[in-house]
């Protein structure tokens, strides 16, 4: 069947209006409020707390095409079936139909000749092979039977392949998910089970079961309210319905192939992966842009900033023509012109932030090359006749891509793999000891200067600091020692606090909080600075965000009643805070929500 990437997002979509599905719009790339991960990376991310529980105002029954990044896929991008960029077709049930009207659905869309068409005889079908805690799922694969699909083309999988869960507790279950037999000319094998490791059988479409809590010791039990998530990728779909082999083959790449005038059916592998790299990498930046991010050094910045740098390498090692990077810009921008109307009217700036990017990174990026080969010449003694003829074998080390990183901002992918392309081997773990060594000395010449992570020191930031580590210690004590710090951001006007906890707080429990935090003001408790060596203050059981476990000097926070000497809260910490609790003011939460699975967010505010 040939169908275009549009005709197939609005197929999906009128079939699920069909099933009383509400259709709800693409959510950001940048999460809303949700530490846990830099990007949007699936359909069901931004509707985490529904499925935790919370009513959606849109209903109970949800589809809608999602725009995601896969970070986690980088290193696969160039295969036939993976990019960073990906648009999410997904239906969910929050608490409503389950896996008989889900699996039900997905066939008929997948099989029905108004729908996609595809062959019962290319289809396979995973479902959880059952454990010790959970069972086997046996409903999913009767239903699969009830359908026509044959026992044979059901592979029973472990949790490692079919099981979902967000974090290390919350809810879960098992999933099914749909492969489909790449139209090589060879039939589909009978068994699937046996075969399921072959590439040319691709995963399509995954329907996800919560079923179950995962409780803190570790069993497992029923959840109230069952929800259905879905995923199925635009990419592969759109590729198997036209019979192509690979997701790069479609209509959504192929317009950038053509500009570049770079032919897949005539390049080397190698060459194929680069140029795929290329123009998976610029479609994922252009989108990025478009929501709103721009390169940095670090978080999402860095990750867009990689993401361009990377690609730029790869048009510089491909010889792209001049103005590449402009002419693939456009295509990107028209190829999704009619899905994302937006992206046509920020085209201005999403040109001229990749470009001025471009612009910033090609005097670095000759130079570091430059460096690179420099150091090439002398590991293999080319053209090095004052120095002794290296051993044989000299490789590239750790601290030479650790160098490119630091001068020219070579991350260490690109190092690598310009490493390889001259035959040379280099060793990441090298890299990483070196980038630690880095790491620590500039730890520590900042915890010289007493800095933490506020942006600015004012006095009232100060004083809601100091109320965060004692809402922290409350916390703690009114709801257990699972409770651990995940993230805070402090404003002039309130403080923000995640922390893991698997359900809402109480209204009681939030008042015992705000009762505990008063009255520790109140009592006008001491707060005590001190440095001392990392692991003297993991024996005082310090708590924070304090990361990786170096035997150097860390900066700690002790608030404690100087008449009983009772410690209320010890921090890793570098501060600014209060010298007395008393001066805080009145300390009140406005807010307890859910941020993401398994952790919630707390905003608090002081007042005078
Ligand atoms: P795989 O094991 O093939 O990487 P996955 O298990 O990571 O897939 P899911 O997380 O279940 O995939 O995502 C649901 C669907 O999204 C998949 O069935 C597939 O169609 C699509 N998909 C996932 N990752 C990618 C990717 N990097 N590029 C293109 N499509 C993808
Ligand atoms: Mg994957």
């Amino acid at each position: 069947m040939k169908i275009t990437a549009q005709q197939l997002r609005e197929k999906y979509l009128n079939f699920f209006k069909s099933k009383n599905h509400t259709i709800i719009p693409s959510a950001s790339l940048v999460p809303e409020n949700d530490p846990s991960a830099l990007f949007t990376n699936s359909g069901m991310f931004p509707l985490v707390p529904f499925l935790l529980g919370e009513k959606h105002p849109a209903g109970k029954r949800l589809a809608n095409v999602q725009k995601c990044i896969r970070t986690v896929d980088i290193e696969n991008v160039g295969d036939d079936t993976h990019c960073t960029f990906i648009e999410m077709l997904g239906n969910w049930s929050l608490g409503d139909y389950f896996k008989e009207d889900a699996i039900k659905w997905s066939f008929e869309f997948l099989t029905s000749s108004d729908y996609l068409n595809l062959s019962l005889d290319r289809l396979g079908f995973s479902v959880f092979a059952g454990d010790k805690d959970a069972p086997r799922d046996e409903e999913s694969a009767e239903v699969w039977e009830s359908l026509g699909v044959k026992a044979e083309r059901i592979a029973y999988l472990p949790k490692g392949d079919n099981w979902w869960i967000a974090g290390q507790t919350g809810p879960c279950g098992p999933d099914t998910e749909m492969f489909y037999w790449i139209d090589d000319g060879t039939p589909a094998p009978d068994n699937f089970q046996k075969t399921k490791d072959d590439k040319r059988w691709v995963e399509i479409w995954n329907d996800v079961f919560m079923q179950f809590e995962k409780q803190a010791d570790g069993k497992l039990v029923p959840l109230k309210q069952k929800s259905v998530d879905t995923g199925m990728g635009l990419d592969r779909v759109l590729a198997v319905l036209n019979g192509q082999k690979s997701v790069y083959d479609t209509e959504l790449f192929d317009p950038m192939f053509q500009v570049l005038e770079l032919d897949q059916e005539v390049m080397s592998n190698d060459e194929v992966r680069k140029a795929r790299i290329v123009v998976d990498h610029i479609r994922a930046a252009v989108f990025i842009v478009g929501d709103g991010v721009e390169p940095s050094n670090k978080d999402r910045g860095y990750i867009l900033r990689r993401l361009l740098r990377r690609a730029m390498v790869m048009g510089r090692l491909l010889n792209l023509k001049h103005h590449w990077l402009d002419a693939i810009i456009g295509k990107v921008v028209t190829t999704y012109a009619e899905a994302y109307q937006d992206l046509l009217d920020k085209s201005e700036n999403i040109y001229s932030v990749i470009l001025a990017e471009q612009k910033k990174f090609e005097s670095t990026l000759e130079k570091g090359l430059k460096e690179f080969e420099k150091l090439i010449k002398q590991h293999s003694g080319v053209g090095a006749g004052f120095k002794p003829a290296p051993t044989e074998g000299s490789q590239l080390t750790g601290k030479d891509a650790f160098d490119l990183y630091q001068t020219y901002g070579f991350p260490w992918e690109l190092t690598e793999e310009l490493a390889v392309a001259s035959g040379q081997k280099i060793k990441k773990t090298e890299f990483e000891a070196e980038f630690k060594k880095h790491q620590e000395l500039s730890r520590t010449a900042s915890i010289g200067q007493f800095k933490g992570g506020l942006a600015s020191h004012s006095d009232k930031i100060v004083r809601l600091h100091t109320a965060t580590h004692l809402m922290n210690a409350a916390l703690r004590k009114v709801l257990g020692e699972n409770v651990w710090q995940k993230g805070s951001n402090i404003t002039e006007e309130r403080t923000r606090f995640d922390f893991t906890h698997d359900r809402k707080m109480t209204p009681a429990e939030i008042a015992e909080v705000e009762m505990l935090v008063n009255q520790w003001i109140k009592m006008d408790l001491k707060v005590k600075k001190e440095i001392m060596p990392s692991d003297e203050a993991r024996k005082l059981n310090a708590i924070g965000v304090f990361g990786e476990k170096y035997a150097q000097d860390v900066c700690i926070y002790t608030v404690y009643d100087e008449k009983t000497g009772e410690v209320i809260s010890r921090e890793f910490c570098g501060g600014p805070h209060v010298e007395h609790t008393g001066i805080i003011g009145k300390f009140k939460i406005q807010k307890e929500e859910a941020s993401s699975s398994g952790i919630r967010r707390i905003k608090a505010i002081i007042s005078n």
